[in-house]
């Protein structure tokens, strides 16, 4: 048994729930009672105590759109490419990466990226993998280091035209092979879709081969009307939006994240509510890529479940939260506008979205939950409690506040130091894989 105490608790429960010098208490890999320090350390007197230094103790970060093949290009500059649009960056960077990426290197951008989850308190990762070169096994070699490591994964690879017929099944079967296996995994910490990449690059062919394969019904995982030119792409090709081409094609539902959502208009927007769509926000890849800003506020008042990825930019939620925020009181000239709306995409929406594909609750602080808990070591100047804990945690924190991680039960952090591995030396392999992938794709 674990003990946590020495610090205020955030529940995310429905009461929000927030209970000064609280403690939790943890069995196996599930949260087993919840209480007063003092209460819990009668009531379990031979459990491991873990200190909290006064800080906060919360429910682990859920990113529900990451894309961990992308970790080796930080810093990569290819010469000549300037794309003024973002086919260009797709073809000029992503496409060309994908195609160059060794099993070696997925299974070191993996590691390096789920160090970055544990260092930043994120506790789930919904992954969207492309190899091309090598898309046989990538998605087994990916959940081997989540294993590993100890991150709850949802895997998926990006199936596309892209690369030619062959190589488009192949991902296909990636896709249902891994879907199989994480079916049969006990885990509950391994857990797969079917990943798409998007409307302009996906035929009506591949579309039905992809629905006729999946006879697991597995949910999809898909960029949606990202730039104007896939939704332009779509009304000039199939004369009907992309929601509406997806709709037809079988590929909306509960299980299906529909990525980035920002060239759809009200009709779409009823289409992906009354299928049970979710739609997952990327705030900063979307001003990066200059794509656009998706209507947040209409999806969240429509109903539609929506909530908040990274797409790779980052591994800290919080980062993704900040630029959320300010994108859409900017965007909708508004300076009152998403106060309530963005923080609950992070603490609410993220968590439901999870809760759609694992057994047993989590994000959440109560009794049977997964132990999926984070420390930070976050102290207020100002007073904190259940009304205004989402301001404090917006103006004042960041993911490298979190000093401890516990995943499924396990530390995998302790006052910022892994208990997983040590970083020094994946660093050095990092760097010296992503200089022959460098090399490969003519960059520097
Ligand atoms: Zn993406």
């Amino acid at each position: 048994m674990i003990l946590i105490g020495n610090g205020n608790v955030i529940t995310r429960d429905n009461n929000n729930t927030y209970l000064e010098n609280g403690a939790i208490c943890i069995e196996n890999q599930f949260i087993y009672d919840i209480g007063s320090l003092k209460e819990l350390q009668i009531r379990y007197p031979e459990a491991e105590f873990i200190d909290a230094h006064g800080g906060l103790i919360m429910p682990g970060y859920i990113n529900t759109h990451n894309h961990i093949y992308s970790a080796l290009a930080r810093g990569l500059s290819i010469p000549g490419n300037n794309p003024s649009n973002f086919l260009e960056i797709l073809q000029g960077t992503w496409w060309k990466l994908d195609l160059e990426l060794t099993m070696k290197q997925i299974a070191l951008s993996a590691k390096i990226t789920f160090l970055d989850c544990i260092r930043n308190g994120v506790t789930t990762v919904f992954d969207h993998h492309a190899s091309y070169g090598n898309i046989k096994g990538s998605l087994f070699k990916v959940a081997e280091i989540a294993k590993e490591m100890g991150v709850r994964t949802c895997l998926s690879y990006e199936i596309s035209d892209r690369d030619g017929l062959d190589k488009m099944k192949q991902s296909v079967s990636e896709n249902i092979e891994f879907l199989e296996y994480a079916n049969h995994d006990q885990t509950d910490m391994i857990k797969a879709m079917i990943g798409m990449h998007a409307s302009f690059t996906l035929s009506d062919e591949t579309l039905e081969y992809c629905v006729n394969l999946n006879k697991e019904n597995g949910g999809y995982h898909i960029h949606v009307a990202e730039g104007i030119s896939d939704a332009i792409h779509c009304k000039d090709t199939y004369q009907m939006s992309i929601v509406e081409r997806l709709y037809k094609k079988g590929i909306l539902g509960k299980k299906t994240i529909a990525a980035h959502c920002i060239h759809i208009d009200d009709s779409d927007r009823n289409r992906l509510l009354e299928t049970g769509t979710m739609v997952v926000h990327n705030p900063e890849s979307n001003m990066g890529n200059a794509v656009g800003c998706s209507d947040v506020l209409a999806l969240y008042k429509k109903g539609i479940l929506i909530g908040l990825g990274t797409d790779g930019y980052t591994n800290d939620m919080l980062e993704s939260m900040k630029v959320a925020n300010l994108l859409q009181k900017h965007n909708s000239e508004n300076p009152s506008a998403a106060w309530t709306e963005i923080p609950t995409m992070l603490f609410m929406n993220n968590k439901k979205i999870a809760e759609r594909f694992y057994n047993n609750p989590l994000g959440i602080i109560e009794k049977g939950a997964y132990a999926d808990i984070i420390i930070s070591d976050y102290q207020p100047f100002t007073p904190m409690n259940s009304t205004n804990m989402n301001s404090h945690i917006l103006f004042g924190m960041n993911g490298r506040n979190t000093i401890t991680t516990i995943i499924n039960g396990k530390v995998r952090m302790k006052d910022r130091k892994f208990t997983v591995i040590e970083d020094t030396e994946i660093l050095l392999e990092c760097r010296e894989e992503a200089n022959h992938l460098w090399k490969a794709l003519g960059g520097e």
